[in-house]
């Protein structure tokens, strides 16, 4: 039996060492695997995940933890492998693995070691992998598979003048361009979704399941950075910094509740529900960027957000860059820190709290927030805040509110002003950054059409679909990493079932 796999990352590396693994045991011989990946390596996003440290799987994995237009079947597949089987094959393949929060790690907490020990395992089952192999077209007639490929091969070829002093620079390498044939009598597609092209994914494995029949529900961009109007970001170089972000979502016919039920179950996510609407609240490491909005805890937001942005509107999110504390005591601190230095500058005041980017990015979206807004007697007022940012607090207290009497209340309640503005910063999102630069999809190949039991499409006997292909998206937190193994290892463990 020839079996072939399009993509050697998680779902397709881990389905053919399944496959390989079953076989061994059913004492099946003439089992042929070949895997085609279209990148010179195998695993390319395994090497990016975690911040290349691998995430590979969580503690709590549950149905809550995802999201899919059918949950029942995904609950079925996420039930035949849970956290224990897959912390068990990681233990056969003799990685160890630890757990930070029940986050879940190898101890190494280097992506390229669970790279390597698969590519061992795959060495092991003598599975054929043909990188730089660009599957274009998927047929099926006769029970035969039929993948039209473009290969590309890098050969030495020699130079036509050789340097004898040294033989080293004689050759240069070569890409040569073949398109080739291949035929299987069983097929698993696992290409990855569409999110982060660079690293392979394109969306073909969409085209090629729909060309065979099956349903492919809406694909959006999913963790995924949030492109935002009202933090002047341009030119910036990121940072982070833990800040809380909230936002309002009213149920409408588009939205109704039950799309978002899942955010419920989300440890890091507060939902507050109110009649018409609820209120979201995550708090984490948010990264300040060129374009808006990134890191994890807006990346659990995004799937959320990103179905909005496909109906054309737009979220306004309210940002607390001191979320751990109150607007009170903020202003008592300062206090402390201005009468020991009644010379300090705004800007210094402030740079023990926040991080300078933020500072800057602060007063000049203040200046161009009010000058778009305000009149210009107003405008003259609030007008200093950029280029006076490092004049002592007094003088720009005094540039700020003439007349008034410098006292302790005033200073407080300017300073207490200012630090509402770094507690209640509104923004706008208008779009994800996009599915070049998307962790995830959200949508795929409808489940509907699959077999739960072994990944194995209702439609044609002998073709299987695992991983991120599938209409399935996890959290942050391993579990997209967990449900490419799950799925690779169910299509390998059903794999023979009619033979045996
Ligand atoms: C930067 C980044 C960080 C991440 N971090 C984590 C994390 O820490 N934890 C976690 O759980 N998840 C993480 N994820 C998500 C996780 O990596 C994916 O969900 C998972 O790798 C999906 O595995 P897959 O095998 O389904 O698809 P992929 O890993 O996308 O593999 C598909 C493979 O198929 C190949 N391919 C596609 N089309 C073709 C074709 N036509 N012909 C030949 N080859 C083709 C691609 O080159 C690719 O190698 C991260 C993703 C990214 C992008």
């Amino acid at each position: 039996m020839k079996v072939g796999i399009i993509g050697g990352g998680a779902s397709g590396i881990m389905s053919a060492i399944a496959i390989s693994k079953k076989a061994k045991d059913l004492k099946l011989n003439d089992i042929s695997i070949t895997i085609h990946e279209s990148n010179d390596v195998l695993g390319k996003k395994i090497l990016a995940s975690g911040n290349g440290q691998c995430n590979l799987t969580n503690k709590s994995i549950s149905i809550n933890n995802y999201q899919s237009s059918n949950k029942s079947i995904l609950s079925k597949i996420l039930n035949s492998f849970t956290y224990d089987d897959c912390i068990n094959i990681w233990r056969e393949f003799g990685l160890l693995t630890v757990d930070e929060k029940g986050w879940v790690y190898p101890n190494t907490k280097q992506s390229k070691t669970v790279v390597s020990i698969l590519e061992r395992e795959l060495d092991r089952y003598n599975i054929k992998i043909k990188y730089n192999s660009l599957v274009e077209k998927v047929e099926y007639n006769n029970k035969t598979f039929t993948l039209k490929c473009t290969d590309k091969i890098m050969t030495e070829v020699s130079k036509s003048k050789p340097d004898f002093k040294n033989e080293d620079k004689n050759k240069s390498k070569k890409t040569i361009t073949m398109t080739n044939t291949y035929e299987y009598n069983r097929l698993i597609i696992s290409t990855g979704g569409q999110g982060s092209a660079v690293k392979g994914s394109n969306g073909s494995g969409y085209i090629f399941a729909r060309k065979l029949g099956h349903k492919i529900t809406q694909v959006l961009p999913g963790l995924v950075g949030l492109k935002t109007s009202g933090l002047n970001t341009s030119g910036i170089k990121s940072f982070r910094i833990i800040s809380k972000l909230k936002f309002t979502h009213i149920y409408d016919e588009n939205f109704p509740k039950e799309d978002f039920d899942y955010l419920e179950n989300n440890d890091e996510i507060i939902i507050t529900k109110l009649e018409n609407s609820f209120q979201v609240e995550v708090k984490g490491e948010v990264q300040i960027t060129y374009y808006g909005i990134s890191g994890i805890p807006v990346f659990q937001l995004s799937t959320f957000i990103s179905k909005i942005l496909s109906k054309d509107k737009t979220i306004d999110i309210t940002i607390d860059f001191l979320p751990d504390f109150s607007k009170e005591y903020i202003v008592e601190f300062l206090l402390m820190a201005y009468w020991n230095n009644p010379i300090i500058s705004l800007k210094e005041l402030l740079k023990g709290l926040f991080p300078e980017e933020l500072i800057d990015i602060i007063f000049v979206n203040e200046n161009n927030r009010y000058k778009n807004k305000l009149n210009d007697q107003l405008k003259k007022e609030l007008d200093f805040i950029k280029d006076d940012i490092n004049k002592p607090l007094v003088e720009l207290y005094k540039l700020k509110v003439k007349d008034i009497v410098l006292d302790e209340y005033n200073i407080a309640i300017f300073i207490s002003d200012i630090i509402g503005k770094f507690k209640n910063f509104n923004i706008s999102v208008y779009d994800t950054n996009g599915f070049k630069n998307a962790q995830g999809c959200l949508g795929g190949i409808s489940l509907e059409d699959i077999n739960p039991k072994n990944m194995e499409s209702k439609i044609i006997k002998g073709l299987y679909f695992g991983g991120e292909v599938t209409d399935v998206l996890g959290q942050c937190g391993g579990y997209n990493l967990h449900y490419a193994w799950a799925t690779g290892n169910i299509i390998g463990d059903n794999f023979f079932e009619e033979m045996n």
